[in-house]
């Protein structure tokens, strides 16, 4: 098996290797057989070459079935392409999973009084190939046009894969659209109801703008969701209000051969450098990569080393501590050492 390693730019170089050493770690002790592939892309790539992607890149990543991501920083600048978007497309990541799980404490570390944690646990699952993010666009002075492409093929895949994770949980999916108003989410609602009722699971809809205000409101009432682009885009960056910082946020990018992992905040250029971003949101980056390959054991010791984390007041700034990233990083490793 084969990983590819891009660290990107900013705290992606600071918190991946924190990642990279549980990784290690596991790959060593119990001689996983994962080859890493270091692969440099993004801003700094840029700089120096021109170019912040190449299809040597490319390639490269199509030869690896896990990547773990850090961040890349996007500069506003016609002739730099989103490395991100490339990625996605070319390797066709079609499913974009962002767990909003709180871990456990957190919510008395931060003394945030309004949910009880353990009453939080739901999945959103974007649509990434398509809708408002098609790419299909009409700029002029006057008029610009963005076009909504929703098709049955992706929507099927899409459902089909949130399906799937609804049934591995308590069997209901939410599809979450605006029907109502935008009439190419029919086919999106029709297709999501018509696939996850064809496996079996408990299917119900809720339209967007109030399923935004219900989902801080009451989040124990929701489970797995499925949504187009643009909505999952927005609603999964709300959810992470529910984990108490952008620090402590996973994702996954899902495709039929590969799998991409990457925590959900960027590059961070304002505390770059500075050795106290929060290396949570990659650790749990790596949990996810864990269970995805079947490591269900190791993903369980990752989640159980980071809960010992907040427990003990091992964190960074972000979290009220004054820990730095290789510290937090060091104490989960050991923790997760001593719990193996
Ligand atoms: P980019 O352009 O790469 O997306 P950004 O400026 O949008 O970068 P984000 O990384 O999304 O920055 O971060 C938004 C804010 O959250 C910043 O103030 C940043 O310092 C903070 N932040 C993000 N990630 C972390 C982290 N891991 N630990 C601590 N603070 C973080
Ligand atoms: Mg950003």
């Amino acid at each position: 098996m084969r990983a590819a390693i891009i660290e990107g730019d900013g705290i992606g170089k600071e918190v991946i290797p924190e990642a990279v050493a549980i990784l290690d770690y596991f790959n060593e002790t119990y001689d996983w057989g994962i080859e890493k592939v270091p692969v440099e892309v993004g801003l700094g790539k840029w700089e120096k070459t021109g170019s912040a992607i190449t299809d040597d890149d490319i390639s490269l990543l199509k030869t690896c079935n896990l990547i773990l991501f850090g961040a890349i920083t996007t500069v506003n600048d016609p002739s730099y392409k989103s490395v991100l978007l490339r990625i996605r497309k070319e390797l066709d990541l079609y499913a974009n999973v962002r767990p909003i799980l709180p871990i456990s404490g957190i919510y008395k570390l931060l003394k945030i009084k309004d949910h009880k944690e353990e009453n939080v646990n739901i999945v959103i699952v974007r649509e990434n190939t398509e809708g408002l993010y098609s790419g299909v666009e009409e700029i002029g002075a006057e008029k610009s046009m963005t076009t909504r492409v929703i098709t049955k093929r992706a929507s099927e895949r899409i459902a089909a894969f949130a399906s799937n994770l609804a049934s591995a949980r308590k069997n209901k999916l939410l599809v979450v659209h605006k029907s109502n108003v935008l009439k190419s989410d029919k086919l999106f609602l029709d297709t999501c109801r018509q696939t996850a009722e064809s496996r079996g699971v408990d299917v119900s809809d809720k339209l967007v703008d109030i399923f935004a205000y219900d989902l801080i409101m009451n989040p124990e009432k929701y489970d797995v969701v499925v949504t187009t682009n643009l909505f999952g885009d927005i609603l999964s960056d709300l959810g992470a209000v529910l984990l108490g910082s952008i620090g402590l946020a996973p994702s996954a990018n899902i495709g039929d051969n590969q799998a991409f992992f990457e925590p959900v905040h960027g590059s961070a250029p304002d505390i770059a450098g500075k050795g106290i971003a929060n290396p949570i949101a990659a650790v749990l980056s790596l949990k996810m990569m864990f269970d995805y390959m079947g490591k269900t054991r190791e993903a369980c010791l990752v989640s159980r080393a980071v809960t010992a984390a907040v427990a003990d007041k091992i964190v960074t700034p972000d979290l009220g501590g004054k820990y730095s990233t290789k510290e937090v990083g060091d104490f989960i490793l050991s923790k997760v050492r001593q719990l193996d």
